[in-house]
């Protein structure tokens, strides 16, 4: 039987016959686990039973967000939850990269994850090369070299909700002989499956759309054990470390401790091992709850979302609207083969005026609410150029489009007629009043 995602986003991953005949998934508030036996501790530490050990490395809370997160994604094998979105990130770029070669992405992804290449990956071993124009296939084809291990691109990115070609960035990574990591927050697995297209690790920031609420931090990487790490470029994992040893002493591999999940099984055993960033049972368990109303939630604020670039459209404050939905957009084909079900609740449009005039338009709105977050249940506003993507250099923020007067909607649940007058109000203030 093969439930439609609606009901998976509900039950899959958990029967509460396993835990007491719970209804609603158990926060497991425990550090460890006892090992009973000597028999039961060797399956334990020897890799040879999943269950859980001690909470840095699995939980049972945490593995129903994994196992429901597996059935959301048509295709996939395994994933991790972790303690932030960009955990999530590098974790994964870590394990691609594994202390040499180059990362190939776009200055248009979350700008946490931008610096990191230049703050974080450069101190272990790892380089990077930005696309000169991601909107341009061969773009990415040009910018791979030798050592390039790794393409990671955003589904739909932040502020401008561009859209790039994944099918086809899939396919030249491919050619390449390697893989096709997406970032797939903002669509959520509601709007997109990038496994559909040929991604081969999909990450998220779980802060955001998928738990949906404003008040969790949580990240996930999730894989479907299609591409071949054994093509000569990975040896990270046919590499047996001492510690994967079998009961018998006899040395293995990761992929042969996980042969149905060596991305997120080498993940496991040593970031988040190592690095620590574990997910807390309590974040997870947020997480399965915000997910339980996921399509109903990211339905209406996507049509929210449509009702509020046809209204900045027709006013005069506004000096352009940034959203597959806008007229004109460059991204319609794309949004129509990626997003049939609408390209998501994060748009971005250009207001008249000042510095001053800014202030006074964000100070102005009472419904939306000024914060650096996105994916909320609530709608969310900021100016990106002095906030979110303040740590990108006036270079960087110019390959991401992000200019002075750009002002950043999150569209949430609220009535799409006060959300209207919300704005209209605020433009009052800011153009009209002293
Ligand atoms: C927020 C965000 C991140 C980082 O996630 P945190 O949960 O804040 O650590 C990564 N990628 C995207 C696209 C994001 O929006």
């Amino acid at each position: 039987m093969s439930y439609s995602f609606d009901t998976l986003k509900l039950h899959a991953g958990y029967d509460p016959k396993d835990h007491n005949h719970a209804v609603s998934v158990p926060i497991y508030q425990t550090t460890a686990y006892t090992l009973e036996t000597v028999k039961r501790s060797d399956d334990l530490f020897y890799f040879d039973s999943s269950d859980a050990l001690y909470t840095r490395l699995s939980n049972p809370t945490s593995d129903a967000l994994e196992a429901r997160l597996i059935a959301l994604h048509k295709g996939a094998t395994g994933a991790v939850s972790l303690a932030s979105g960009m955990a999530a990130v590098t974790y994964a770029l870590l394990n691609v990269t594994a202390g040499s070669g180059r990362i190939l992405a776009t200055a248009r992804s979350y700008g946490g994850s931008v610096d990191s290449l230049e703050q974080v990956f450069s101190e272990f071993g790892v380089k990077y090369d930005l696309v000169e124009d991601p909107d341009d296939v061969s773009s990415f084809e040009k910018s791979i070299r030798e050592d390039t291990k790794v393409i990671f691109i955003e589904s739909i990115s932040n502020p401008n909700a561009t859209i790039l070609d994944i099918e086809e960035i899939a396919r030249v990574a491919h050619k390449h002989n390697i893989p096709l990591i997406v970032d797939n927050t903002i669509a959520t697995p509601y709007l997109l499956n990038p496994f559909d297209f040929g991604a081969d690790v999909v990450v998220y920031s779980a802060t955001k759309g998928l738990s949906g609420h404003g008040n969790v931090v949580a990240g996930a990487i999730v894989e479907n054990n299609k591409f071949d790490w054994n093509n000569g470029k990975f040896p990270q994992f046919s590499g047996k470390p001492y510690f994967l040893r079998s009961q018998q002493q006899k040395l293995r591999s990761y992929q042969e401790v996980f042969p149905e999940t060596p991305f997120t099984g080498r993940i496991r055993s040593i970031y988040l091992n190592y690095l620590g960033a574990c997910i807390a049972p309590f974040s997870a368990y947020l997480v399965i709850l915000g997910i339980e109303t996921l399509s109903e939630r990211i339905a209406k604020q996507v049509s929210n979302a449509e009702k509020i670039v046809e209204f900045l459209e027709t006013r005069p404050e506004v000096l352009w609207v940034k959203h597959p939905h806008a007229k004109g957009s460059r991204y319609a084909a794309l949004a129509k083969k990626y997003f049939p079900k609408g390209a998501g609740a994060i748009l971005s449009f250009g207001l008249k005026g000042d510095a001053n005039t800014r202030r006074k338009f964000l100070e102005a709105v009472k419904v939306f609410s000024l914060q650096a977050n996105i994916g909320d249940a609530k709608s969310l506003i900021i100016n990106p150029s002095v906030t979110t993507h303040i740590e990108l250099n006036p270079k960087l923020q110019k390959a991401a489009d992000i200019l002075p007067e750009t002002i950043r909607l999150s569209v949430g649940l609220e009535d799409a007629n006060d959300l209207i007058e919300d704005l209209k109000q605020s433009f009052d203030v800011a153009f009209h009043e002293k």
